[in-house]
């Protein structure tokens, strides 16, 4: 049985006091506790929502981090001084680092791992183009993206990763892949872990992203393979995504 898990994704939104009100608007709405419920930060805001989600199932995320634990990285956050601030997850090689800040996918093979041996759980993104999909070769792009990512990763630690499939042409865009679209590409998901990892494909925990809505989750979380739902937008209200999360 895997636990569902609805991560939050604020991006570049909020600052220390806006995230703070959010944070309280959220734990101010019943939640059922049945999906494990993550809120990915901006870094500048790591340290005061730790404290603020504090006696709370709320999990606290980052949206990127470096391989490295120390040195001359101007400007990158190492997963030591992650850890340090009590971050549980990092998502990793969403499209708009790939998009507008050149992730490559042995960048993000290299997070992955650094990610686990600080025991940091990542959430990697995979995912198609528009143009991928209409020409037909977005389960080409996916599995390219998967193994890369996994080359490499220890077998045993790759139950503590979750996969989001987002694909790039729903990501705030208001179009949602269908539920039975995105089902179809995160079974393939799993196969293609299944083929590279073995039996770990029925443990590790596949989300779907891209414009999920309280309107939309229902259905999504009713398909056999959709574990999650990693979130931008509606995730920065705080009604709906508690809605979300009480799918
Ligand atoms: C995301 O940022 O990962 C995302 C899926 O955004 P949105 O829900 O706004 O499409």
């Amino acid at each position: 049985m895997r636990t569902p898990i609805i991560a939050g994704n604020w991006k570049m939104n909020n600052t220390i006091n806006e995230g703070l009100k959010l944070i309280e608007e959220i734990k101010g709405f019943p939640r059922n506790g049945e999906a494990e419920t993550v809120i990915c930060v901006p870094f500048t805001l790591l340290s005061e929502a730790k404290k603020a989600i504090e006696n709370t199932d709320i999990k606290l995320g980052a949206q990127d981090m470096y391989w490295e634990e120390k040195g001359a990285f101007t400007g990158e956050i190492s997963p030591l001084m992650l850890k340090e601030l009590g971050v549980e997850y990092c998502i990793i090689g969403h499209s708009e680092r790939r998009q507008y800040f050149g992730e490559t996918d042995e960048n993000v093979n290299k997070k992955i791992k650094a990610a686990l041996s600080h025991s940091i759980r990542p959430i990697v993104c995979v995912g198609e183009t528009l143009e991928e999909r209409e020409s037909h070769i977005e389960k080409e792009i996916v599995e390219r993206q998967l193994l890369l990512a996994f080359e490499g990763v220890d077998k045993k630690k790759v139950e503590n990763i979750v996969i989001a499939y987002e694909p790039i042409w729903a990501i705030g865009t208001g179009k949602t892949a269908s539920a039975d679209d995105a089902n179809d590409m995160i079974s393939f998901i799993r196969q293609t872990i299944g083929n590279k990892c073995g039996d770990v494909k029925d443990k590790i925990r596949i989300q779907y992203g891209g414009s999920v809505k309280p309107e939309n989750i229902k259905e999504l979380m009713g398909k056999s393979d959709i574990d999650g739902a990693l979130v931008g937008g509606a995730s920065l209200d705080a009604e709906d995504f508690v809605d979300l999360i009480n799918y």
